[in-house]
């Protein structure tokens, strides 16, 4: 084999030492193949100087000019000033570090380049901390776009620049195997297209490689989302190999649920029900995830499944991840299964003592057929005696390894089924890489009977207005929320931006019965004021973010939403997804304080023009990148490297073709795609 020099060790290299080898090991490169696939996470562009009349906020860029002033000021911090210009305009550059010699540096009339991030401010612009040369020949220009590694502290970019480029020098003599070969037709060979994203021509073009279309990217982030797809397949059909139990279809028990409700399921639910059917019947266990907007019911869905599951004789753990929306469905739940007489218990990280080891003894000696809980369930000594069913509501709070955690419960080395919910209608291309393990059923029709929501957009100024509004709607016999949001994400804070917005609303509107929720408050009390809202005895309901899933009442028809430029759209989409529930027609009132980021913007615009939960998704992923939106931002080092979405979104499909073929017919050239992709790093499937 050729590459066999980049199987050896980083130590080969000029430079590395034994302290460089330890730091580059625990972020799992050894080899010198590793480091080829350590790509750059963007570009700078120093190839030529802006004017700076011409700089673009946010972007980076080099810029020449006469310094027309240094001083220090006084203000919070001490601070160093210099105003720079040419031709074209003034830039402000500020440093907050500085030396007393750096001061006598910027001699007025002298010249000066600096490279750094502009940011334009009122008609004016600023570089905090740039990078700078003095004198007439100064020059921070490059003859190509400069890599930036992704790296962990004590790794600078230029050790990464020299490492990366002395592997790249060996790659013409030995070239790391094409694993692609014969599978896909290339149009730039393997070696290319490393040498191209660590070190781009000059002629490269910074604005093609940050849409991901050159060839060199789309050839690696293709062979990365094969791996990628690879490893899914293998945790799925590791899954897959365990027995399950075979689950009876249409229990009496459940067609007795059916009987006792005021309403038919709809025919969306009845299709996906009969998905659910079919898998349990099997004898490994079903991998199940059914999408389905806000209010779409599936919490009836996944009742039928349990109560079949029951009706042969095993148990179900029904998983949610916020302790208010557990509540919930253990309310749900409990008031459709106990008059079966199948009674529900309840686990949560708050039940302690005494009250746990109940519920333990009766989910190990099989008293207890169903249980609903938080994060509670899946601690080791949680042990079932026949664990049929597990039901995970809001899949994508969860990570696939808190899933797997779960199907260990079994009992007899049987695996449970797995039925995975969510209503964020995330897009194919996502739900590939995120919940590739899992087939997928889609309920695409709302329960009649629903309005659709009115939504408006409204300055933080015409605050008063809105709770005139608001209180008009309550004296009208009409419920509503009113959403508080915090600056940062933390119980304490959300709390207090509650606690003061009730005190605000209560002084308002003397004549509203007003209630306030939150997760700092104890579950009896939380569950108090939630059902003296249902009831109809609260009138208006002050509550932080705790209300965005699962809380259903129908009556509440109004929601003003506080600062809602701060959440992003799935969070918007949620909270929405809590009025317009029953027939009388609804508003969502989007409180917001200007400026507003250009993004901010975008949101608030989608939020007003559609309820398309997946086009919302959609917009999302654009807006906001697959990281953000499964809830589970990565760091630097666990992300695709070169692959991106939704930009690579056509390779996907394409990605998941080839891995199959491999899968079944290639098993080692599999398994290298794997170990090249995801090496030591990580466990590439727990997206
Ligand atoms: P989600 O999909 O958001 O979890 P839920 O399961 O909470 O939705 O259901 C929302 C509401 O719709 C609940 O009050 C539920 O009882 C009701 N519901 C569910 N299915 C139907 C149906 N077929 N017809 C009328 N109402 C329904
Ligand atoms: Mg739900």
């Amino acid at each position: 084999m050729s590459q066999t020099i980049l199987h050896h060790s980083v130590t080969t290299l000029r430079g590395v030492g034994e302290k460089l080898r330890l730091r580059l090991s625990e972020i799992g490169i050894y080899s010198l193949e590793d480091l080829l696939f350590h790509f750059p996470l963007r570009y700078q562009d120093r190839t030529r100087v802006t004017p700076i009349g011409a700089l673009t906020d946010q972007v980076d860029a080099v810029v020449q000019g006469d310094i027309k002033g240094a001083a220090v000021t006084m203000g919070r911090r001490r601070t160093l000033v210099v105003q720079i210009g040419d031709d074209s305009g003034l830039i402000t550059v500020r440093f907050f570090h500085f030396r007393q010699t750096q001061v006598a540096q910027f001699k007025t009339g002298g010249r000066v380049t600096l490279f750094g991030t502009p940011r334009r401010l009122a008609g004016k612009v600023e570089m905090v901390h740039p990078e700078y040369r003095l004198g007439d020949e100064a020059n921070l220009l490059e003859p190509a776009l400069t890599p930036v590694y992704p790296t962990v502290s004590g790794l600078g970019q230029n050790t990464w620049r020299k490492l990366c480029g002395q592997a790249v020098a060996l790659l013409t003599k030995s070239p790391p195997d094409d694993l692609l070969a014969g599978v896909t037709e290339d149009t730039i060979t393997l070696p290319e297209a490393i040498s191209f994203l660590h070190n781009p021509p000059p002629s490269a073009s910074l604005e093609q490689i940050q849409k991901g279309t050159h060839r060199a990217q789309i050839r690696l982030a293709l062979e990365e989302l094969i791996a990628h797809q690879v490893s899914v397949l293998g945790v799925r059909d590791n899954e897959r190999r365990f027995i399950a139990p075979v689950i009876g279809r249409d229990s009496s028990l459940s067609q007795a649920l059916f009987t006792s409700l005021p309403f038919s399921p709809t025919d969306a639910q009845n299709r996906v029900g009969e998905d659910l059917s079919h898998d349990l019947a099997q004898n490994h266990p079903m991998l199940r995830l059914v999408q389905g907007d806000v209010g779409s019911g599936k919490t009836l869905v996944a009742a039928k499944a349990a109560l079949d599951t029951i009706a042969s004789g095993y148990q179900v753990a029904f998983m949610a991840p916020t302790e208010l929306l557990a509540e919930q469905h253990f309310s749900t739940l409990q008031s459709w299964f106990a008059p079966l007489g199948k009674p529900v218990a309840w686990l949560s990280g708050r039940i302690k003592g005494r009250a746990r080891a109940e519920v333990l003894e009766q989910l190990a000696n099989g008293e207890a057929t169903v249980v609903v809980g938080t994060h509670a369930l899946f601690q080791e000594d949680v042990q079932f005696q026949r664990l049929g069913l597990i039901v995970v509501d809001e899949q994508h709070r969860f990570g696939v390894h808190q899933r797997l955690a779960l199907a260990d419960k079994g009992a007899d080395g049987q695996h449970p089924h797995q039925l995975a919910l969510t209503a964020t209608p995330i897009p194919r291309s996502l739900a590939m890489v995120a919940y590739g393990d899992l087939d997928c059923s889609v309920i695409d029709e709302l329960p009649p009977g629903r309005t659709p929501v009115t939504t408006t957009l409204i300055d933080h100024d015409r605050r008063d207005a809105v709770i005139k509004r608001v209180g008009a709607a309550c004296r009208d016999g009409r419920q509503a929320y009113w959403v508080c949001t915090a600056i940062e994400e933390s119980d304490s804070l959300h709390m207090e931006a509650a606690t003061a917005t009730l005190e605000t609303l209560s002084a308002a509107l003397p004549d509203v019965t007003i209630g306030l929720v939150h997760g700092k408050l104890k579950p009896a009390d939380k569950a108090n004021v939630m059902a003296r809202f249902k009831a109809g005895s609260l009138q208006l309901l002050v509550a932080t973010t705790v209300v965005e899933v699962g809380v259903d009442v129908p009556k509440a028809s109004l929601m003003i939403i506080d600062n809602a430029e701060r959440l992003g759209l799935a969070q918007l989409h949620q909270l929405r997804g809590r009025v317009g529930r029953g027939a009388i027609e609804s508003h969502c009132v989007l409180l917001f304080r200007p400026p507003l980021s250009m993004t901010a913007q975008e949101r608030l615009k989608v939020m007003q023009d559609t309820h398309d939960g997946f086009v919302i998704a959609e917009a999302d992923l654009r807006i906001r990148g697959p990281g953000e939106l499964l809830g589970t931002r990565q760091t630097g080092l666990a992300q695709f490297r070169v692959a991106r979405l939704p930009e690579h979104e056509a390779l996907l499909l394409t990605a998941h073709n080839i891995a199959q073929q491999l899968h079944q017919q290639d098993l080692p050239r599999a398994q290298a795609l794997m170990t090249r992709w995801a090496g030591p790093r990580a466990d590439f499937a727990r997206v």
